[in-house]
């Protein structure tokens, strides 16, 4: 019985997954399913070659699958955001070095079964290399971010996303206290930029992996 149900909730998540790659291809925007981390960095070692410029968001998913670490060891110019030792300037500078970066890794808040992505932002740095600059974006995300409608990306977004990771950050705004969005205008306000990317020039530049398993928030 208990085995059925699980078995159910796979189809019905594989069917999302399904109408949502569709739905991002006829959008322009290409999707690969992987199914464990290992698939994950198999992947990006194909891929990035080496001493390329590679920038990152800062992302839950990227860090459970072990990216940032990944990066790190490789032999790449890695615009590496999360050094301790950068100054408030020198970390400025790295932000705008994503620009030009070879490639651009970063996790996403929603995605819907339209195609569409879904981002919210502090301070842009995440989500404006995203939408450009970077010569390849790579989207990683659980398949847990998968939503049927524009609605309920923003209500995952209020009321999942932002007071987790405004928790995360020690953020003092009211959803990191109160679980939930509170449209506050506090001075630390985590969504000052909510972006919709519902398709691209370049079907060759944001491609997104999802993995078949539950990451991030
Ligand atoms: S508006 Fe304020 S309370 Fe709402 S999600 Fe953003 S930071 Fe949190």
């Amino acid at each position: 019985m208990f085995s059925d149900l699980v078995r159910n909730l796979f189809c019905l998540e594989m069917t999302l997954l399904e109408k949502t790659i569709r739905a991002l291809k006829r959008n322009r925007i290409s999707a690969d399913v992987l199914k464990s981390r290992e698939e994950v960095i198999t992947y990006l070692e194909n891929l990035i070659e080496d001493a390329a410029v590679v920038g990152v968001g800062d992302s839950m998913t990227l860090d459970t699958l072990g990216v940032y670490d990944y990066l790190r060891g490789r032999n790449l110019a890695y615009l590496n955001k999360y050094d301790p030792s950068l100054s408030k300037q020198e970390k400025r500078e790295l932000y705008l070095k994503n620009f030009t970066a070879d490639y651009f890794l970063s996790g996403v808040n929603a995605i819907s079964t339209e195609g569409k992505i879904y981002n919210m932002d502090g301070n842009g740095s995440r989500v404006a290399p995203i939408i450009y600059g970077p010569k390849c974006v790579l989207l990683i995300c659980g398949i847990n971010k998968i939503v049927e409608s524009e609605e309920e990306a923003i209500r995952r977004i209020r009321e999942v996303a932002a007071p987790l990771d405004a928790k995360r950050l020690n953020k003092k705004t009211p959803c990191a206290m109160k679980g939930k969005c509170m449209d506050c205008k506090s001075p630390q306000k985590i969504c000052n930029y909510f972006t919709v990317i519902q398709g691209q020039f370049d079907e060759a530049r944001i491609r997104v992996l999802f993995v078949e398993e539950e990451l991030g928030y």
